[in-house]
């Protein structure tokens, strides 16, 4: 994956260090089993630079806190094959929560990345206060169940964050959210927790399990309830001074159009977003239902399709035109087969990506599925851990506790 040969390779030189702490060298070993699977001490010990005691003792701390497992010795050439060591799939395990508007997505994922549970819950309420209590028993539940241990909590939102009080009857962003902090999370859950708008992680998930992972440069539309964009630039999320990068929903698309709660007409999320859907279609989006009018063929959703394809167009090419992605994807809480559709709605106008050479199609769909924000809210923790260096870079206001 070419995303993740840039964390780790070539990077082994930074272990030799003395002032790098002793930390710093085992997320590079551990790096270096996620990138490269199963190796022995001494191929490690080459990789990191580091001396052949060094390599061990923070093998034998590994092992010790069952982080990693001993495969034994393998058939290798002449000699007393050596010992191989991997990631134990079931030493640690991180929960990622999407905290939206139509409810919370939960996630774990196992040591290697590989999601283990994946659900959804509708609470009556999504107040802070309220969604607390309810994280605080689901994370009891989902301990109980979980092997090793717990490295973080990642939980997202819709962005964007911390901005003024006009934003108050936005109906797709959440209420009462706006001072709920990464730290004061992570003193009421007991755990270090990561905070990340939904488009952001829904980006970081596509380029570790999905759509990007091949990718360097990628830009994901995200539909939430309301529309946001998450950037990858050099295999690494573009975030901005405070983590609000991305904010495309806002983005006024049609001059003296449809009023927004924002204050102006014509913001692109007023025509392209579920809430625009839910407008079009005079109803409340239950679970399943978009679905269900696909199947039907419903006209209404028909014509929303096209609408949005519709605007989509100019959108696209301003995202090409000043990030040049390798290719835009389009992910999030909306049916595969309705985003497919949009996408073939979406008349492309001339951009930067408009080259015949081009190997990839401008509009791709996503391929994390409805989960991909929340499987990118438990991979903030995950790499976090295995990665010698932050590639999410966070303000310092936007860390957790042990961060
Ligand atoms: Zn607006």
């Amino acid at each position: 994956m070419a995303v993740k040969d840039e964390i780790g390779r070539g990077r082994g030189g930074i272990g030799k260090n003395p002032a790098r702490s002793r930390d710093h060298n085992r997320r590079v070993v551990l790096d270096l089993l996620r990138q490269n699977g199963p190796q022995g001490r001494k191929e490690l010990a080459e990789a990191t630079q580091l001396s052949s005691p060094a390599v061990a003792n923070i093998l034998d701390e590994l092992l010790a806190e069952g982080l990693i497992l001993d495969l034994g010795r393998r058939r290798a050439g002449r000699g007393q094959p050596p010992l191989h060591f991997a990631l134990n799939p079931e030493g640690a395990h991180t929960f990622g929560f999407e905290i939206g508007v139509n409810g919370i997505v939960t996630v774990v994922l196992d040591l290697l990345g590989n999601p283990v549970t994946q659900r959804r819950s509708d609470p009556e309420s999504l107040a802070p206060e309220d969604c607390l209590r309810l994280l605080q028993s689901e994370i009891a539940a989902l301990r109980a169940d979980a092997a090793g241990q717990l490295l973080g909590i990642g939980v997202v939102l819709p962005g964007p964050f911390s901005t003024d009080a006009q934003r108050a009857a936005d109906p797709t962003t959440l209420q009462g959210w706006e001072d709920v902090s990464a730290q004061s999370l992570s003193e009421a859950l007991g755990h270090p927790v990561w905070m990340e708008n939904d488009a952001n992680a829904a980006a970081l998930s596509e380029a570790l399990f999905g759509a990007a992972a091949q990718l360097h440069h990628a830009a994901v539309i995200y539909f939430g309830e309301g529309v946001g964009l998450g950037v990858l630039n050099e295999g690494r999320l573009l975030r901005g001074a405070r983590g609000n990068a991305g904010e495309i929903g806002h983005i006024v698309t049609v001059p003296n159009g449809r009023p927004c709660p924002c204050g102006q007409r014509g913001c692109f999320e007023r025509y392209v977003s579920r809430h625009a859907l839910a407008e079009a279609l005079g109803m409340t989006l239950r679970p399943g239902a978009i679905g269900r009018l696909w199947q039907e063929q419903d006209p209404r959703l028909l014509g929303w399709i096209a609408e949005a394809g519709r605007h989509l167009a100019p959108m696209a090419a301003m995202i090409e035109n000043m990030l040049d992605p390798e290719s835009i994807i389009i992910a999030g809480q909306l049916p595969a087969p309705v985003i497919e559709a949009l996408i073939a709605a979406v008349p492309l106008v001339p951009s930067v990506a408009a080259h015949p050479a081009r190997a990839l199609p401008r509009l791709c769909l996503g391929q994390s599925g409805a989960f991909t924000a929340a499987l990118g809210a438990a991979a903030l923790p995950l790499y976090e851990a295995l990665t010698p260096q932050s590639w999410v870079a966070q303000p310092d206001s936007a860390r957790g506790g042990e961060a």
